[in-house]
C-alpha cells in the first residue's frame, strides 16, 4: 500500500519534471533561430553622472520577443541559453549589435554589455570583442563590459589572462551585482577593475535604514581610494538619488532616470536632452 503510494508520488514528480523539461527544451529550440528570426533586439538604459546629472553612457539589456509568449525576460531565457551553450553565439551578436548602434551616439557616451560567465570562458572573447569594434569602427574607450563574479569563481591564470587582454584593447571592464556575492572584496583584489556596480538590493532599503548607509559610503570611499568608480544600480526614488549623490556615488542607474529603451524607440540625443531639462527644471 505504502508502496503503491511512494509509486504515485514518483509518477507525479516525474509528470512534472517531465513538463518542465519540454517547456525548458522548446525555449532552447525557440532561442536557435530567435536572432536569424529578428526576434532579438537590444534596450538601453541610461546611466547618470551622479555631479552633472547628465547621461555618462547606457548599459544595454537583451530583449527576445517570442512569437507566442510574448516577451520572455532575460532571467527566463539567459540561464537556458548558458546552459545549452547558446549564450557564445548570442552574446556576441550583442556585442556586434551594441557597437553598431553606439557608434551612432555622440562619441562621449559609453555603452556597457553584460557578458556571461560562460561566454567568457567558452569563446574567444577577444576576437568577438575585436570584429565589433572593427566592424563598427567604434573606439575601444567607449565600450565597457559587465561581468559578474561567476567569472572569478574559478580564478585560474585564463581568466586573468583573458582579463587582462580585455584590457589592454582599451575596453573597460566592471563588476556588476557587487555585494551580492560571497567574496565580491577579495576580487577587488586580483584584477584592477574599472567600476562596481553596487547591487540593486543594497539601494532599496537606502531610505530605511541607517545601516544601508553607511555601507554604500563605506564602499564608494573604498573604491575612490582605489581608483575605481561606483554606480547605484536600481535607483528609484529621489530620496535614494540624494543619499547616493551625498554618499559620493560616482554614477547612478535606474527607473527614477529612465527604463531600458528598445533601440527601435531610442533617440539619443532626444533623450539626452530631455534628461538635462528634467534635472535643470
Ligand atoms: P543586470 O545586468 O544587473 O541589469 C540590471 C537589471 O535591473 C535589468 O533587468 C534592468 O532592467 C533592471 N533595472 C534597472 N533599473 C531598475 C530599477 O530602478 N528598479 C528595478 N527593480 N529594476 C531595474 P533585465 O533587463 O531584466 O536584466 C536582468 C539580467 O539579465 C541582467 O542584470 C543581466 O544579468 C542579464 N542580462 C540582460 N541582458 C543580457 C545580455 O545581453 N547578456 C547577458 N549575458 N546577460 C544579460
Ligand atoms: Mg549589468
Ligand atoms: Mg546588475
Ligand atoms: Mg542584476
Amino acid at each position: 500500500r505504502a508502496k503503491q503510494d511512494g509509486r504515485n508520488t514518483y509518477c507525479f514528480f516525474e509528470s512534472e519534471m517531465d513538463a518542465l523539461m519540454k517547456a525548458r527544451r522548446e525555449l532552447e529550440l525557440d532561442l536557435r533561430s530567435a536572432i536569424e528570426k529578428g526576434q532579438m533586439q537590444l534596450a538601453y538604459q541610461p546611466v547618470i553622472n551622479s555631479e552633472t546629472l547628465e547621461i555618462a553612457g547606457f548599459e544595454a539589456l537583451l530583449r527576445w520577443h517570442h512569437p507566442q509568449r510574448g516577451w520572455v525576460p532575460p532571467s527566463e531565457f539567459i540561464p537556458v541559453a548558458e546552459a545549452s551553450g547558446q549564450i557564445c553565439d548570442i552574446g556576441a551578436w550583442v556585442l556586434r549589435q551594441a557597437c553598431q548602434e553606439a557608434r551612432n551616439w555622440p562619441d562621449h557616451l559609453w555603452v556597457a554589455v553584460n557578458v556571461s560567465p560562460v561566454q567568457f570562458k567558452h569563446r574567444d572573447l577577444i576576437q568577438d570583442l575585436n570584429t565589433a569594434l572593427l566592424d563598427a569602427s567604434m573606439s575601444a574607450n567607449r565600450l565597457e563590459l559587465e561581468i559578474t563574479e561567476g567569472v572569478l569563481l574559478h580564478n585560474t591564470e585564463s581568466t586573468l589572462a583573458t582579463l587582462e587582454s580585455i584590457h589592454s584593447l582599451g575596453v573597460s571592464i566592471s563588476m556588476d551585482d557587487f555585494g551580492t556575492g560571497y567574496s565580491s572584496l577579495s576580487y577587488l583584489r586580483m584584477f584592477k577593475f574599472d567600476k562596481i556596480k553596487i547591487d540593486q538590493s543594497f539601494i532599496s532599503d537606502l531610505h530605511q535604514t541607517q545601516d544601508a548607509r553607511a555601507m554604500i559610503g563605506a564602499i564608494t570611499s573604498m573604491c575612490e581610494n582605489l581608483g575605481i568608480k561606483t554606480t547605484a544600480e536600481g535607483v528609484e526614488t529621489r530620496a535614494q538619488q540624494d543619499i547616493l549623490i551625498q554618499q559620493k556615488c560616482s554614477l547612478l542607474q535606474g527607473y527614477l532616470f529612465g527604463r531600458p529603451v528598445l533601440s527601435s524607440e531610442l533617440d539619443v540625443y532626444r533623450f539626452a536632452k530631455q534628461q538635462q531639462d528634467y534635472h535643470t527644471r
